[in-house]
């Protein structure tokens, strides 16, 4: 059983003009597809780890035999963070988070323009390609991170409940080297009901 490109939940356009079309394009057309044809490929003759969901690879990366582990973490983490990273944006959304999550943002980081201000510290501070995150941590608290290439918080035990793509390719077709401005506009595509769930689902 093959890992697939899971279908954007809007349209190629509809996080335009944040994102435009043809950044979407290449970013889930070209690089996610290309990340999931790898995995796929890393995992040939393991049909044991490819049945398994990513996020559980992932979690249980010690577990993966060391001649295919750093394939597994550059393109199971490519996929699964992508799946991810679509799933927290849409069209029309950004704003400010409701209901308990904003409660726990509020507690961890003293008020959300604090957090935002973290968070996008986080996300300029990322030297090179990867990542910047909000996680619950293995001790149930809120933690802003940010991780290199495709390294994935899940494989320290976090459970993710926000990322932004600080990779060249999430941006630079549309805006060039200007990540700031890239992070600025992204903050306008949140979906924080998204968010929400992820945090109910996770404190369960
Ligand atoms: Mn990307």
């Amino acid at each position: 059983m093959a890992y697939e490109l899971p279908p954007l939940p809007y349209p190629q356009d509809a996080l335009a003009p944040h994102i435009d079309a043809r950044t979407m394009d290449f970013h889930y057309g070209k690089h996610h597809a290309a990340y999931v044809a790898n995995l796929n490929k890393a995992l040939e003759g393991h049909p044991a780890i490819a049945a398994k969901p990513i996020e559980q690879v992932l979690r249980e990366i010690g577990t993966v035999p060391a001649q295919i582990r750093q394939a597994v973490i550059n393109h199971g983490g490519g996929h699964y963070h992508h799946t991810f990273f679509w799933r927290i944006m849409g069209p029309k959304k950004g704003g400010q988070p409701k209901g308990p999550v904003a409660d726990e943002i509020t507690k961890a980081f003293g008020s959300f323009d604090a957090f935002k201000d973290q968070f996008t510290r986080a996300a300029m501070g990322r030297f090179g390609s990867g990542w910047a995150w909000l996680c619950i941590g293995p001790e149930g608290k809120l933690h802003i991170c940010d991780t290199l290439n495709q390294d994935s918080p899940v494989s320290n035990g976090h459970t993710p409940l926000l990322t932004v793509d600080v990779w060249e390719h999430a941006y630079y077709l549309q805006y060039q080297n200007r990540r700031a401005d890239w992070v600025a506009a992204w903050w306008d595509l949140v979906n924080w009901d998204a968010v929400a769930d992820l945090y109910a689902a996770a404190k369960k």
